[in-house]
């Protein structure tokens, strides 16, 4: 037996709890993990509290990401003992995912954990940093540099805003961060922000060009946010989108696109290539310090879940969770 949150949806409704469960809980899978932290992510709060239908087979564990060591492999890929990381591919959605002791998962969906992090610090990072790194890498790509200009960060004291912030700081960025918090400037600038915003200047309806700021964005909101970062960044530069905390949809003209020539570029950490995923793990390994870790995130415990994903919902959780499944 394990402990577990499960969720349930049935003629009683639909209603998360920490459950003593049993293999018949888990799906298939060629590898068994004893999980040792996981997290409690946007979708997360969204799975548990089932505010949105995140969920799709019942019951289910939820949890997208996880870290643990392998307790047996059938394909090989791993041996017992080995220290694994999971991001996303569905796991807490379609498949029993990370917030119990226990997980049964495909060996391809698993990375080793990188070489310079705890599991501790992998799950401080989780999903949010991970795509967070996946959104700079694009800037970057996309030939962003530090002499280019201000980026905006968006969703500031969120999980992805923190970790958007505190990467580019350390690559010598200068960021400015928007959110509806300014009360907590002085995290923000811990991380390493040199301007604080009111997300308030972003979130109405604006003009379909801007001044303009921004030699790239970092958006988590989406939006008429995002429409206004679109709206008033630098000719030829370009905004990730990543998140829908403020909305999913997009009221926007294609002014930036047509007359300054800015790129939208999507970001998607669920079913992003392992390579990618390493390549992202790797530079995370080797920017964030132990700092930034003990910054951003607060460990609970598994009875602590249910109620923080409310919180979570409610916009009043800053930074990341880790949980201790131990
Ligand atoms: P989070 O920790 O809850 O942070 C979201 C932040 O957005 C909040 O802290 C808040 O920041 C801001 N916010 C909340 N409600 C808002 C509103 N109505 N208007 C404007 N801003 C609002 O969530 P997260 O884990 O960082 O994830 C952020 C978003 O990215 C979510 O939509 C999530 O689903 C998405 N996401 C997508 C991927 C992907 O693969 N594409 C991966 C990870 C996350 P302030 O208090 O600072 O304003």
């Amino acid at each position: 037996m394990f402990k577990g949150i499960l969720i349930e949806k049935d003629e009683q409704g639909y209603r998360a709890a920490v459950k003593e469960l049993d293999d018949s809980f888990l799906m298939d899978g060629d590898t068994v993990i004893s999980v040792s932290y996981s997290t409690v992510n946007y979708k997360d709060a969204l799975a548990i509290t089932g505010k949105s239908p995140v969920v799709r087979k019942f019951p289910m564990i939820p949890g997208i990401d996880l870290v643990g060591k392998v307790e047996s492999c059938q394909s090989g890929k791993f041996k017992a003992g080995d220290e694994v990381l999971l991001n996303g591919f569905g796991v807490g959605e379609v498949h029993c995912g990370g917030l119990a002791q226990k997980a049964k998962l495909n060996s391809d969906w698993l990375i080793p954990l990188p070489k310079g992090i705890s599991a501790k610090q992998a799950m401080a990072i989780g999903t949010a940093g991970y795509t967070a790194m996946l959104c700079v890498m694009a800037l970057e790509k996309h030939g962003v540099t530090p002499e280019s200009g201000e980026i905006l960060v968006t969703g500031a004291n969120g999980g992805v805003g923190s970790y958007a912030i505190a990467i580019l700081a350390k690559l010598g960025y200068c960021v400015v961060a928007s959110t509806g918090r300014v009360e907590e400037s002085s995290y923000l600038k811990t991380l390493g922000a040199s301007e604080v915003i009111d997300r308030n200047l972003l979130s109405e309806p604006g003009r379909p060009l801007a001044k303009e700021r921004w030699a790239g964005v970092i958006d988590s909101v989406g939006s008429h946010t995002l429409v206004n970062a679109c709206a008033s960044t630098q000719y030829g530069g370009i905004v990730a989108a990543c998140g829908l905390a403020q909305g999913m949809d997009l009221p926007a003209t294609v002014a930036p696109f047509i007359l300054r020539g800015i790129t939208l570029a999507g970001i998607d950490s669920v079913m992003r290539p392992i390579a990618d995923r390493e390549e992202a793990w790797q530079r995370l390994a080797s920017i964030l310090d132990s700092d930034t870790f003990e910054q951003v995130s607060k460990e609970i415990s598994l009875s602590q879940v249910i109620d923080t994903a409310a919180q979570l919902i409610e916009g009043n959780v800053q930074g990341r969770i880790v949980v201790n499944l131990d």
